[in-house]
């Protein structure tokens, strides 16, 4: 076989694999709905993702996440749909900096957007995130800046609205989690899978493994005792409306 063969074979085998891994790493999830509201959060679907829309006093709008959309369509079609637009944004709140949750910021330049300290420079475009597979992903500025660092345990105030924040580390070294209105944001840290139950970060794009799990069972034994969890919702999976127990259920087995 010549060389230049046997390299194709190479870059086929190796582009195969990667597939089959990525195909492993998200395969199961349940579906994300198009459009669900739970205690005033709506929670929308941008193609993979979904992105959560809180109206607050004032026609003021906070987001959770921005979307894998540049364009932002599902997020602007809900604004619409409210007789709102894009100038309502005023706080985009991410749960961590991965691209496929921040590129559709750059539609709200009125937003405030926040992210915990550890994750600025990954939302940013500084760092890598780490990961198996974003470890091979250029590092370059992703076009945002984060308005406000914030702190684990700290609680934002938009109006009568209060927006606990939790540190999650683990998928990101800065990810984050929300609790709203009882429904408790996990972006990446967590998904649902078909069958209900809840399973930690997706290996292949997670930072540490080790370190996402812990999150989690110090997130759900953090909240377990308080009643507050109503609904959790993930980044790329259905909500799940059981409050905090399938979380706490899945970490009691890791
Ligand atoms: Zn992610």
């Amino acid at each position: 076989m010549e060389i230049l063969e046997l390299l194709a074979l190479a870059v086929g085998l190796a582009i195969g694999g990667a597939a089959v891994l990525l195909l492993v790493a998200v395969a199961g999830r349940r579906a994300i709905p198009e459009r669900l509201e739970i205690n005033g959060v709506r929670i929308l679907k941008d193609s993979f993702v979904t992105v959560c829309l809180l109206p607050l006093d004032g026609g003021d709008v906070a987001l959770f996440d921005a979307g894998a959309d540049r364009n932002a369509k599902a997020v602007l079609a809900e604004l619409g749909r409210m007789g709102l637009g894009r100038e309502n944004v005023k706080t985009i709140f991410l749960t961590h900096g991965h691209r496929d949750h921040i590129a559709g910021a750059r539609q709200f330049p009125n937003a405030q957007v926040m992210a915990l300290a550890g994750e600025v420079d990954v939302a940013e475009g500084r760092t890598s995130p780490g990961g198996p597979f974003m470890v091979v992903m250029p590092v370059k500025p992703s076009g945002l800046k984060v308005h406000r660092a914030l702190e684990d345990g700290e609680a934002v105030e938009l109006g009568s609205v209060k927006v606990r924040v939790f540190a999650v580390p683990g998928h990101t070294p800065g990810s984050a989690a929300y609790l709203v209105n009882g429904v408790l944001i996990l972006g990446d840290a967590a998904d649902a899978a078909k069958d209900g139950r809840v399973r930690s970060a997706p290996w292949l794009f997670t930072a540490s493994r080790a370190e996402n799990r812990a999150s989690l069972r110090r997130l759900a034994e953090r909240l377990s005792g308080e009643g507050s969890v109503q609904a959790m919702v993930f980044g790329h999976s259905a909500a799940l409306p059981e409050g905090i127990e399938p979380l706490a259920a899945a970490a009691r087995e890791w």
